[in-house]
């Protein structure tokens, strides 16, 4: 068989730990497997990087700051490579742009544009076991570019894919996917399964076991994966399409997300073409807009709020203020920080009504008090302040008794 497995930080988070992930990979090996493990940076080793990047400049560039951050990665897959030739197996580190991993966009936030498996495939077929740096690749220019905090997810799906694997698995420090962060709800429970779209609609709203893209892109070409553990041998949860069987489930999980900012423009003008002005303004400078609340106020005058991650409240500001002087002189900016926001999860809410009213008597019995709220076909996430956010985690999973095995 074809195997790709991922290790994440912690599971390489130290000499011991990439013993451990090197002994897990010579069984695989001796077993007659095909072998591809994605690795990623040793714990914390990223976060140093940036670090050491904001010591030289207060806004280091983007391209210097990717060349610098790849090279977390290279330690770590250099380091299992050569604990697996200690115990006599033929492994080979390779860099994302030897794997073939072909990237576009942004630098930092790239995206995977092609990846050609034919040289990882030829060093497989030769026997090698191979070590391939996660988080990078190159683009058309060959310049080194990664894939977004957690990117080593998505080196590792597209890998499977290009490989047509037959296994894939993301292998990290919790046994797999739970109802919610046990770290927060120790209740949470692990779930067997899960289907592509509820995992990215729970990593896109902060649960962070899975690089949301990771999980759209292996929804795109089908990677059937599993999260599981690198520290025991428990089954993971198989993330997958979904089946029938699904949907008796109305909630899957709960996410929260925290260090949320809300901004509120009053008195613009209520007038055809001025949402797309701010709005525009606001993705001309990358700044991420989640929930969006619009309405006119007693005078006339429309009124905009929007939620966004605290680190883009300054560039969102900085994009505002021109916007809006040449619109009104009367609009008014105001911020607000300390928000969290807590999401529910299923695609059972597509044949289940009443789960909204659900989730905010748990929140109201719990004396939490919402504020914005947003809604797709199969979430519901709402603001709340953001030192409350997680007995409200707590408070609404309990409300779905999640902690229980469904019948
Ligand atoms: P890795 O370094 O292996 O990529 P991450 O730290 O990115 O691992 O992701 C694993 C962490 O995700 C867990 O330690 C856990 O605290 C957190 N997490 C958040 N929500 C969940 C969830 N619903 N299920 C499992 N883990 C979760
Ligand atoms: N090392 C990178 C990060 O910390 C990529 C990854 O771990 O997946 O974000
Ligand atoms: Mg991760």
């Amino acid at each position: 068989m074809v195997i790709v497995q991922k290790y994440g930080g912690t599971s390489v988070g130290s000499f011991d730990r990439i013993r451990n992930v090197a002994s897990r990979v010579k069984a695989l090996h001796e077993e007659g497997h095909q072998v591809a493990v994605v690795v990623s940076a040793m714990s914390g080793v990223t976060d140093r990087l940036i670090a050491m990047a904001h010591e030289m400049s207060s806004e280091p560039d983007e391209r210097e700051l990717d060349v610098l951050v790849s090279t977390g990665e290279q330690q770590s897959i250099a380091l299992l490579a050569m604990a697996l030739k200690e115990s006599g197996v033929p492994a080979m580190s390779i860099t994302g742009r030897q794997a073939g991993l072909r990237t576009t966009g942004s630098h930092t936030r790239a995206r995977i544009d092609a990846l050609d498996g034919s040289y990882t495939r030829g060093l497989l077929d030769e026997g090698k076991v191979l070590i391939v740096a996660g988080f990078q690749g190159i683009d058309t220019d060959g310049h080194i570019q990664t894939l977004g905090r957690g990117g080593s997810d998505l080196s590792a799906i597209a890998i499977a894919a290009s490989l047509e694997a037959d296994v894939c698995q993301i292998l990290t420090d919790v046994d797999g996917v739970y109802t919610a962060d046990p770290r927060v709800v120790p209740d949470a429970r692990k779930l067997p399964e899960i289907s592509y779209d509820e995992l990215l609609e729970l990593a896109s709203v902060g649960t962070k076991v899975m690089q949301s893209r990771s999980v759209e892109f292996a929804k795109k070409f089908g990677v059937k994966f599993e999260v599981r553990s690198s520290l025991n041998n428990n089954p993971g949860t198989i993330v997958t399409e979904e089946h029938p069987n699904m949907e008796s489930v109305v909630i899957r999980g709960v996410s929260i997300e925290r260090s949320q900012a809300r901004v509120t423009i009053t008195d613009i003008p209520d007038q055809p073409g001025m949402s797309a002005k701010i709005l525009g303004a606001l993705a001309e400078a990358e700044v991420n807009i989640d929930m969006i609340v619009s309405n006119i106020a007693s005078d006339g005058m429309a009124r905009h709020s929007f939620t966004m991650n605290t680190v883009d409240l300054g560039r969102a500001q900085a994009a505002l203020q021109p916007c809006l002087s040449a619109v009104s002189e009367k609009a008014i900016v105001e911020t607000e920080g300390g928000i969290g926001k807590l999401s529910v999860v299923g695609i059972g809410m597509r044949s289940h009504s009443g789960v909204a009213a659900q989730m905010f008597q748990a929140l109201g019995d719990e004396g939490i008090n919402i504020g914005m709220i947003s809604t797709s076909e199969i979430k519901i996430s709402v603001t709340v302040p953001e030192d409350r956010i997680e007995d409200a985690a707590r408070a609404v999973h309990k409300s779905f008794g999640l902690e229980q095995t469904p019948a």
